[in-house]
């Protein structure tokens, strides 16, 4: 007896290292000697024992399936296609525990699998089914390998995984069956395991990756990356990718690793898997009427094509930014041919792995240009990675590296300064209709437009002898120009990208009314509003001190370019005020009571600063409520506010 569990130990090991770890440690030969003489020890003493591997070569057909209840639901997941439902998801999580984890999988497509454990021992396996009910397919499973027959954990126990056939497996199938080729290899999984003849299901090569405990009598896991702990430490076959994740970004990138590495892995898959990681999380969340509100499947969007990388190129934006911009083979995505991708920066085609000559996968992006997201085969290893600018390739000025990006330090640098203009152009801008970046370029090259100034010097003669422009169109962007000259302070200040800001910072900046008045501001004044931060409160400073901008602002001026004070209502309880809300009122909300405000003489501010005049409080006022105190601002609570309107 001694020799016969020697012999199934050994086996069993050398089985774990072929089946599980994908490691062999000997021969096929030597495995068939120990397995021969187990067989026949088995035959003289009568015994068979209840991991011996013999037991793995499937018995005889079954004449049906017997129906199995699992112990716990089998779930099905909720689907989210788009990154805005797995946001949606990600925020809800997060309400229910600000600390809240997230696990990121591959997810599998093939059979899903439900094997049960009793006293250490595998007693059956059964299929998902409707996930409350399966079929009994435990004598086509036994056949399988990659996973124990005895493990150590006592209690009863179900684990989860998913039967599959890896594409080089079904591939050879194909070859050496060509009579009996198998279409896809879910199928072929599904139809392997669901056959009556467990020899078939030996045939094809089943394996199974278990990826969750569904059910645990004694002692249950604290979390999902416990439970893979668990699988792998009882001998049961897992897939090595796994993420821990804390943040949005990290899901997300961790969703866009699977779905470039998943065109490179031995198994279909179909998408990511999403789960909260801790289980007193998933408690609190529960589940729909179908699905675990704490976890989902992300199915990838169609939207992606495969192109290879011709060359790296670097653009310069608006702010100098330098940006690699990847030209590649045209392919066709969503109806257009692309021959240009993106990426963020340098260490981003480090990350991606991206070369010139290698295949990549690009996604559509909600930007014009779409973005590559990583190198598919790790084949270019060999060829170096394309070098780090050192000076800028327009101007050949040097490179100043801030963050993870570099940019150009030249401030007359060509394409910076006709993305500048472009964007001056722009609808939310100066909104000058026509104005493209193509005719930005030839009036930069062809009549010196360096300044948006320069804009509004333009005249017929600017145009003629340049290549496409007719008396029409000519005229269609003389009166955009002219039109533009009618602009709000806080579309100018977005236009003339001061301190790179966006428009939410424009819109508060714009609260005080004049340009004169915003390039007084102090850099106390700039950060103790809502929407600008220390790195912006420091560009506005800079970009207000510098002569060459002033001297702008005074061309713009005298060109017509002078932004309109907001309309005021000369009359009016809130004539001459400046009103800032904060907390929240039971009978307006903010934006009635601005309105409110507004059409009584005010000007309804959203930050507290030297400029604001009154503040009115409501419930649960935070801390614009302080600094109103701090600075001795009048205040006044929700009633008083009524009977003023009044
Ligand atoms: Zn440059």
């Amino acid at each position: 007896m001694d020799r016969q569990r020697y012999l199934i130990d050994t086996l069993n090991r050398w089985a774990y290292e072929y089946y599980v770890l994908d490691a062999p440690s000997h021969s096929d030969r030597e495995y068939d000697r120990l397995y021969d003489e187990l067989k026949e020890l088995e035959r003289t003493t009568g015994i068979v024992a209840p991991d011996s591997p013999t037991r793995r070569v499937g018995g005889e057909p079954v004449k049906g399936f017997e129906r199995h209840t699992h112990i716990a639901r089998l779930y099905s997941l909720d689907k989210a296609v788009t990154e805005d439902e797995l946001a949606a998801f990600f925020t809800r999580v997060k309400k229910t525990d600000g600390d809240a984890e997230f696990t990121v999988e591959y997810k599998y497509d093939g059979l899903t699998v439900c094997l049960t454990y009793d006293n250490g021992e595998f007693i059956r396996a059964s299929t998902r089914g409707n996930g409350v009910e399966g079929e009994d397919v435990t004598a086509q499973v036994l056949t399988v390998r990659s996973f124990p027959l005895k493990i150590a954990y006592r209690g009863t126990l179900e684990v989860r995984g998913e039967a599959v056939i890896r594409l080089s497996v079904l591939e050879k199938y194909n070859r050496e069956h060509p009579s009996d080729s198998l279409k896809n290899a879910r199928n072929a999984a599904a139809g392997a395991v669901r056959n009556l003849d467990p020899k078939m299901t030996r045939e094809k090569g089943v394996e199974i990756l278990f990826y969750d405990v569904n059910y645990m009598s004694e002692q249950p896991l604290p979390s999902q990356a416990a439970a893979m702990e668990f699988l792998k430490r009882e001998g049961f076959k897992t897939f090595p990718f796994f993420k821990l994740c804390g943040t949005l970004e990290e899901v997300q990138d961790a969703v866009d690793e699977i779905e470039v590495g998943r065109r490179s892995i031995d198994y279909l898959t179909d998408g990511a898997v999403v789960k909260v990681n801790g289980v007193s999380v998933r408690e609190e969340m529960g589940y729909t009427d179908k699905f675990p509100r704490w976890a989902i499947a992300y199915k990838f969007e169609a939207e992606e094509a495969e192109t290879t990388v011709r060359e790296i190129l670097w653009q310069v934006g608006r702010t100098g930014k330098l940006t690699p911009l990847a030209s590649v083979e045209a392919v066709e995505l969503a109806g257009a041919t692309v021959r240009r991708a993106t990426l963020n920066n340098y260490g981003d085609i480090m990350r991606k792995n991206v070369r010139v000559g290698a295949r990549v996968l690009i996604r559509r992006s909600n930007e014009v240009i779409p973005e590559i997201l990583g190198a598919i085969d790790g084949t270019m290893s060999e060829t170096p990675p394309p070098e780090k600018p050192s000076v800028c390739p327009y101007c050949g000025s040097a490179i100043t590296e801030l963050g993870a990006n570099l940019f150009c330090s030249n401030r007359t640098c060509p394409p910076r300064v006709v993305q500048q203009l472009t964007h001056y152009c722009t609808k939310n801008a100066a909104d000058i209709e026509g104005m493209s970046e193509a005719t930005v370029r030839l009036l930069y090259a062809k009549r010196g437009v360096r300044k948006f100034s320069d804009l509004y010097a333009l005249t017929r003669e600017s145009f003629s002898g340049l290549e496409g422009f007719k008396d029409k169109k000519i005229s269609n962007l003389l009166s955009a120009i002219e039109k533009s000259k009618d602009i709000t302070l806080e579309r100018l200040l977005y236009a003339l990208g001061i301190g790179q800001i966006g428009r939410v910072a424009a819109r508060d900046l714009a609260e005080f009314g004049s340009l004169e008045a915003i390039a007084a501001l102090t850099y106390e004044e700039l950060i103790s509003l809502e929407n600008i931060g220390e790195i912006t409160a420091r560009a506005i400073l800079a970009y207000f001190a510098d002569e060459e901008n002033r001297e702008e602002l005074r061309r713009l001026k005298s060109a017509g370019v002078e932004p309109k004070r907001r309309e005021r209502v000369a009359e009016g309880v809130f004539a001459g005020q400046t009103v800032v809300l904060t907390g929240s009122l039971a009978s307006y909300s903010r934006t009635e009571a601005q309105k409110r405000i507004e059409s009584l003489g005010g000007v309804a501010a959203s930050s507290v600063t030297n400029a604001t005049t009154l503040v009115i409080a409501g419930e649960k006022a935070g801390s614009k409520l302080d600094k109103a105190k701090k600075l001795g601002i009048p205040i006044i609570g929700e009633e008083e506010f009524l009977n003023m309107l009044k």
